[in-house]
């Protein structure tokens, strides 16, 4: 069963413990498969970890060490945890042996005191073969290995690699991906976290999509892969074989991970704003005020509301109503109907129809947005690169098949 994995912020704490369906709530329709918190949010919000024990359900605490990569402001959260510093890191600030047994076990402790069923490798982003990065992901990989017997922690573990989309291209592998995945064997057959920053961008996504669908594949055979901050790309990963995806509520549904890491530089602002709504056609959230005003052409409410009596019980009210439940929900929904197709072609020519869909929905949003101003236009590069792939993929498996 293909998984998603629901990244909880701070303010989901009670909304998660509804969606279980504890403290006497029916449960939610659907529920995550897997949950996982910023480790600040994990500090701040130890209820979290208490509803996912009580759920049964597997948790992970990200440690999100590829801050270390840049400067983080001194109030913000994540720069204030035991394994955290503000500073900007080189690779040759993390190459010695006793810095890197340093932040593997800060970084390891931190995790298992927060609740983690599954425990993180500390990750860095790699966005060049030759800047040193490869060697310190290789030896933190290492060092977890050599930490884990020596303490005789049990708990399984989770590599991420996060990967510049230029690094997915197979030139590229021999240097990069090669030697983490053979870092990653002394770990087992760990999962991986592929967490493949910007491939939704650029002038041709569909290239970048081929190149990280082709990149799950290579991982596949030794590590089942789930795609980390994969909202809009998620699908496409499943059914190019990674076992699920990881999203957050209505956000974080991108992988960016130089600008997260970047947005902490400035002190916390607190807030958000109103979350943004799944809206199912497009395979993305829209932001409320957006969708509110959509929702008025005719043409376009069939398109954007939940079709699903088992989520949105009283249709559009509920929608906007109970958007975070609806969201949840409605990505498991989708991401069910996906893995119940039998044969790769139809997977492939499910997401080429959704996409293509969607496409045509994005297309009457973003004319609405020339003229209206509280409408934002939808970024249809994720739905071009799945459908440009999968109509080819669908082609391919459907020839294999005969
Ligand atoms: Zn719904």
């Amino acid at each position: 069963m293909a998984e998603l994995v629901i990244r909880v912020s701070g303010q989901d704490a009670a909304l998660i413990d509804r969606v279980y369906g504890r403290g006497g709530a029916s449960a939610a329709a659907r529920r995550p498969n897997r949950l996982v918190v910023d480790a600040h949010v994990a500090a701040a919000h130890p209820e979290i970890a208490a509803t996912a024990r009580r759920a049964g359900v597997p948790f992970l605490v990200d440690p999100l060490t590829h801050y270390l990569q840049d400067v983080q402001h001194p109030a913000d959260p994540w720069a204030r945890l035991s394994f955290a510093d503000g500073r900007a890191h080189t690779p040759s600030d993390l190459a010695s042996n006793r810095r890197q047994e340093r932040l593997v076990e800060e970084c390891l402790s931190f995790q298992i005191e927060h609740g983690a069923t599954t425990l993180i490798v500390p990750y860095v982003h790699i966005e060049k073969a030759d800047d040193g990065w490869v060697d310190i992901q290789r030896r933190l990989l290492a060092h977890t290995c050599r930490f884990l017997d020596r303490n005789n922690v049990h708990i399984p573990v989770m590599a991420v690699f996060a990967l510049g989309w230029r690094l997915l291209d197979r030139m590229a592998w021999p240097s990069v991906l090669n030697p983490l995945l053979e870092a990653s064997a002394l770990l087992g057959p760990a999962p991986v976290a592929l967490a493949a920053a910007k491939v939704d961008q650029g002038v041709h996504p569909e290239r970048r999509l081929a190149d990280l669908l082709a990149t799950v594949g290579q991982i596949r055979p030794r590590h089942p892969v789930t795609a980390w901050n994969q909202g809009a790309l998620g699908e496409a990963c499943v059914a190019g074989g990674a076992t699920g995806y990881e999203v957050g509520i209505g956000w974080r549904e991108r992988c960016d991970l130089r600008s997260a890491s970047a947005a902490h530089r400035q002190p916390p602002s607190g807030g958000g704003g109103a979350r943004p709504v799944y809206v199912a056609s497009v395979r993305r959230s829209v932001p409320k005020p957006s969708l509110r005003v959509l929702m008025t052409d005719r043409v376009l409410l069939p398109h954007l509301i939940c079709p699903d009596l088992a989520c949105c019980t009283s249709g559009p009210a509920a929608l906007l109503g109970d958007p975070r439940a609806h969201t949840i929900v409605a990505r498991a929904r989708n991401l069910a109907e996906l893995d119940a197709a039998d044969t790769l072609a139809w997977k492939w020519h499910l997401l080429a129809q959704i996409s293509e869909r969607g496409l045509r929905v994005a297309e009457r949003v973003n004319i609405a947005s020339r003229h209206q101003e509280v409408v934002n236009s939808i970024d249809t590069a994720a739905l071009l690169a799945t459908h440009a792939v999968a109509t080819v993929k669908r082609r391919n498996a459907a020839e294999r098949a005969a």
